[in-house]
């Protein structure tokens, strides 16, 4: 067969099945020709990392273009909710793009915006005595969701007449999104270093992290402590600070590490008590996956500023949603445009993706999806708790329907794999082989499944994890 065709008829010619292994290597030759992926050193594809060409989606799993099935482990980047190419959620996006597919947001509303905002602001975190997250602000992916969140934190008390208050705290581990002032307020070392000297510059907290607990303390005194470090870096710093940004109970890409929901309890204390927003970035852990809607309510705590994305339209469109109180809004109303709220995204609001996310608010209903998943959770749970007695596993942890497994030499809490012998890619090809789709944080695997995984699915996902552990410490 000749490389870096597209012809179809050629294919035919050379014999190659719809569907068969020289389809997948006619699409893999294709896209290398063409293609720059995301968050991947392209030197490793395709000998170092195979690249996968998918054909469709059907519930759980993927289907490549050689026929082959991967149970899609982590919801294709924690986006999906139900399954891919759901139904219901497929026919929303039809029909609405047979009436308005797009439409400017300044100046115009259409009903899919309108209704997904009540929709939204009616489910949102609540504090009694608290003023309700009250407003919608929309954005087209997460991080463009945070930096409008950092944005309108500053500009509020811009507005009020207080210049000194320009700076944000985040959490050490935290993670943001990707453009630049994202970054800013994350603390990851491979994504961050590089471009640090673009960075805005932001006050890091210590992380309430469980995983590094001191022996004989326990997750809630951990997260006390790490509160101790926000209480001190507030009393320092208070009057510098605008907002202090977190994700609430996981801290997903610094490696689905969990933390007890007592800090963010005291994290809104604190916050108060120094006039600091609080903000939390639910764009992972939002929409059930912890087990709740909101990974706020474990904590009785709602933010001042909540960014959602991801799971927001089912993992079916690009869409976010930044929600605000009353207060921070009525603080941009003046007659001088420049105390407005000027940022905008030509999308803002798409009522495709919005017609997605109220069908998705529909299934959680109609299928008591977080009551289901509580079964689901617990069934991945005794799956899970035998690969905690495995030698090379320091520690499996589990927050609804996320489950982590930390890779460590001899299961040592304090060591880690020497980078060279990539234990993560490892993991990633031997699972690959066995047909799921397993993509470990450096030597942290994990399970965040689409919540539709049936009870065989789940037994593959925990047969083959453990497969991967063995293959990919073999060398340890
Ligand atoms: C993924 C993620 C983001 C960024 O969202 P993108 O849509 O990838 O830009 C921000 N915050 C958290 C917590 C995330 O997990």
């Amino acid at each position: 067969m000749q490389k870096n065709t597209h012809d179809k008829a050629m294919l035919a010619e050379a014999g190659v099945p719809a569907g068969g292994d020289g389809d997948a290597e006619h699409w893999r030759d294709r896209d290398l020709a063409v293609l720059w992926h995301p968050c991947t050193q392209m030197r490793e594809h395709p000998g170092t990392l195979p690249l996968l060409p998918i054909a469709r989606g059907e519930g759980a799993w993927l289907v490549g273009r050689d026929g082959r099935r991967y149970l899609d482990a982590i919801s294709s980047w924690w986006t999906n909710l139900f399954g891919h190419a759901e139904p219901r959620i497929a026919a929303a996006i039809a029909q609405q793009a047979m009436t308005l597919e797009h439409v400017i947001l300044a100046g115009c509303s259409h009903a899919p915006a309108v209704e997904l905002a009540e929709r939204l602001l009616a489910i949102a975190p609540r504090e009694t005595g608290r003023e309700p997250l009250s407003k919608v602000f929309y954005a087209d992916n997460g991080s463009a969701g945070v930096e409008v969140a950092l944005k309108m934190a500053f500009h509020w008390f811009r507005n009020r007449g207080i210049e000194g208050r320009t700076k944000f705290i985040a959490l050490d581990n935290g993670y943001h999104g990707e453009t630049l002032g994202a970054l800013a307020v994350g603390d990851i070392p491979l994504y961050r270093r590089v471009y640090a000297p673009l960075l805005a510059e932001a006050l890091f907290a210590p992380s309430p992290d469980a995983y590094l607990c001191e022996a004989g303390e326990t997750p809630e005194e951990r997260a006390r402590h790490a509160a101790d470090g926000l209480r001190e870096l507030l009393e320092r710093h208070g009057n510098e600070v605008c907002a202090l940004i977190l994700e609430p109970r996981v801290q997903c890409a610094g490696g689905m590490r969990m933390h007890d929901p007592v800090y963010l309890k005291l994290a809104r204390e604190l916050c108060d008590a120094h006039g600091v927003f609080l903000i939390c970035d639910e764009i992972a852990v939002g929409f059930g996956r912890t087990g709740t809607l909101f990974a706020s309510e474990q904590s009785g705590v709602q933010p001042d500023l909540l960014c959602l994305s991801k799971g927001l339209t089912g993992g079916a469109l690009p869409l976010a949603a930044v929600l605000a109180t009353q207060t921070i809004y009525d603080g941009f109303l003046d007659d001088s445009r420049e105390k407005a709220f000027l940022h905008s995204h030509s999308y803002t609001g798409n009522p495709l993706a919005c017609a997605a996310a109220l069908a998705s608010l529909d299934i959680f209903a109609s299928d008591d999806i977080l009551n289901r998943n509580r079964a689901t959770a617990a069934r991945m749970a005794t799956l899970a708790a035998p690969l905690a007695e495995h030698r090379h596993v320091a520690d499996v942890r589990q927050a609804g329907m996320i489950v982590a497994f930390e890779l460590t030499p001899g299961g040592d809490r304090r060591a880690s794999f020497d980078p060279a012998l990539r234990v993560g890619l490892r993991a990633y090809r031997a699972a690959l082989e066995r047909g799921v789709l397993l993509r470990p944080l450096g030597d942290v695997l994990y399970w965040i499944p689409p919540y539709c995984v049936d009870e065989a699915a789940l037994q593959l996902l925990a047969d083959t994890t453990r497969a991967a552990i063995d293959e990919a410490t073999a060398c340890a």
